[in-house]
């Protein structure tokens, strides 16, 4: 038992463990304490308080990585105060980005010499790698319309509107019209010749997903690439392709590497990949890099003197850890491509494991493709009785966290359950992922489908047709109707709980 005394309390022993006078008065919650409280006790509340965040390593919502090598956490805690944006105090941290630069653009096919280095910048995540991507080609646009005397105040961007919600960020804080190619029900990813029809003159980029956040499907790039190129020769723009390879682009080069998606393809002029998602690195580093050096405008990039020499830099914040840029050249020296291709089929086994046995229950439509991000997305066949929100909410009592969502528009009736496999997610787990299932979904037939009540009260405030024997009136829907009745219902409970996917 550890006893402490603080100056402000001389005379008071404190013992700092549950017999404590601060395990009995509530925490100040709106304003800072007048007093200080020994060390202990404050670590024993909040860590106390904390036992009741879900466990981040049964977490399936997110792609973000829950487990690293206990060598690799050493290296983080003792690189933890470090300040990264400090080059000149710690060059070698530096000189550790600029590597990781060089290997990612590589493994992304920029065409770049043997020893030279690539253009890209380690970033907190792969949003800011999108909104520094997406800058660029903003500027670049403007450059050019301005110098053809053209209006400059009306840029674009085309998406599918399956896209990550960092990309309505950009076009929000940066002024820029989002355009996004609808999808519709059995297509869940940006088809390539709708988004080529949205282009216009005033398009700065189309943004390709490499694993779409949704289904984890790879949108088709090189027909993009196709059919945008033969568009620019028509109109004589080149508007170019940015591709989204948060999830996938550690993926696809490991997994599938003939599938040409990166800057193999001649529009490609950025990509930007988390190097916290299968990147293998804990939550906090992201990347883009740029086709050449003509890509990044050079009026948004800061040069910083270290060591006498150059180094370029281009971010939206200034201070930040060094941690993460540290463990990412960790894995990147540790595993090798050797390593992340053994992670990554691991990953697909397991995949392959969850995605036979959910479907072994007859139950479930599978939304998720074989090809790409390992992940398993299903719908319930028939919701009419209950829902996949139900089920969400189900499986949590097996300490499960299991996302459940509805599509974007046009398939918004569509709402499903996505379950992200990480390289800690064993086999074992997704054995007993299943049996949970199983056991949720016998429960369920055992219970009032709580689903058609929702639909029924929904349904009362739609409009009325007919009165059932409970009184309930209702109108009779088709079946679309009520799944999207059913679907918006308890989207609104879950939005009310503020759970999304990531
Ligand atoms: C996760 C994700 C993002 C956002 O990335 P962060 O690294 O979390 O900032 C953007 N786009 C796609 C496709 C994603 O999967």
């Amino acid at each position: 038992m550890v006893v402490t005394t603080t100056l402000s309390d001389p005379d008071q022993f404190v013992h700092s463990t549950f017999a404590s006078r601060y395990v009995r008065t509530p925490l100040p919650r709106f304003k800072i304490p007048d007093r200080s409280i020994p060390k202990e006790a404050a670590y024993q509340i909040i860590n106390d308080e904390l036992m009741l965040d879900g466990n981040p390593r049964l977490n399936l919502a997110s792609f973000v990585t829950t487990w690293m090598e206990p060598e690799c956490d050493k290296l983080i805690m003792s690189s933890i105060n470090k300040n990264y944006v400090d080059m000149d105090e710690y060059p070698v941290t530096t000189e550790l980005q600029n590597r990781c630069v060089n290997m990612i653009a590589k493994l992304f096919n920029a065409p770049i010499g043997e020893e030279e280095t690539a253009v890209g910048v380690g970033t907190v995540g792969s949003s800011e790698a999108i909104m520094l991507a997406g800058l660029a080609f903003k500027r670049k646009w403007q450059n050019k319309r301005r110098s053809e005397g053209k209006p400059y105040d009306k840029p674009n961007i085309v998406t599918g509107a399956n896209v990550q919600v960092c990309w309505e960020k950009f076009a929000r804080y940066f002024e820029v019209e989002l355009k996004e190619v609808k999808l519709r029900e059995g297509f869940y990813v940006m088809d390539p010749v709708k988004a080529v029809e949205m282009v216009d003159e005033n398009t700065i980029c189309v943004a390709a997903i490499l694993g779409s956040t949704l289904t984890g499907e790879f949108e088709d790039v090189k027909l993009l690439n196709q059919l945008l190129t033969k568009k620019n020769t028509e109109t004589g723009w080149d508007t170019p392709i940015h591709v989204d390879a948060a999830s996938g682009g550690f993926i696809a080069p490991f997994l599938y590497p003939s599938l040409e998606w990166d800057f193999r393809l001649p529009l490609v002029k950025s990509i930007n990949v988390s190097g916290h998602k299968y990147g293998l690195v804990y939550a906090g580093v992201g990347w883009v890099v740029w086709r050449n050096k003509e890509d990044l405008p050079d009026e948004l990039i800061f040069h910083i003197n270290y060591l006498g020499a150059d180094q370029p830099t281009f971010t939206l914040n200034f201070s930040k850890g060094s941690s993460q840029i540290i463990a990412q050249y960790y894995q990147f020296i540790r595993l090798g491509f050797e390593g992340y291709k053994n992670i990554m089929e691991n990953c697909m086994e397991t995949t392959k494991v969850l995605r036979e046995g959910i479907e072994k229950t007859g139950q479930f439509d599978i939304l998720s493709k074989d090809v790409g991000v390992p992940l398993v997305a299903f719908s319930l066949k028939d919701s009419s009785q209950h829902s996949v929100f139900e089920i969400s909410e189900s499986l949590r009592r097996f300490g499960w966290i299991v996302p459940a969502y509805t599509m974007p528009a046009d398939a918004e009736h569509i709402a499903v359950l996505r379950v992200v496999i990480r390289e800690d997610f064993s086999r074992t787990l997704a054995e007993r992922l299943i049996s949970d299932i199983e056991k949720v979904l016998k429960e369920m037939d055992a219970l009032p489908p709580r689903a058609t009540k929702v639909a029924r009260v929904t349904a009362e405030m739609v409009g009325k047709e007919g009165v059932e024997g409970d009184g309930v009136v209702i109108k009779k829907k088709n079946e679309r109707e009520t799944e999207l009745v059913v679907t918006t219902q308890w989207r609104r409970f879950v939005e009310r709980r503020k759970r999304g996917v990531c």
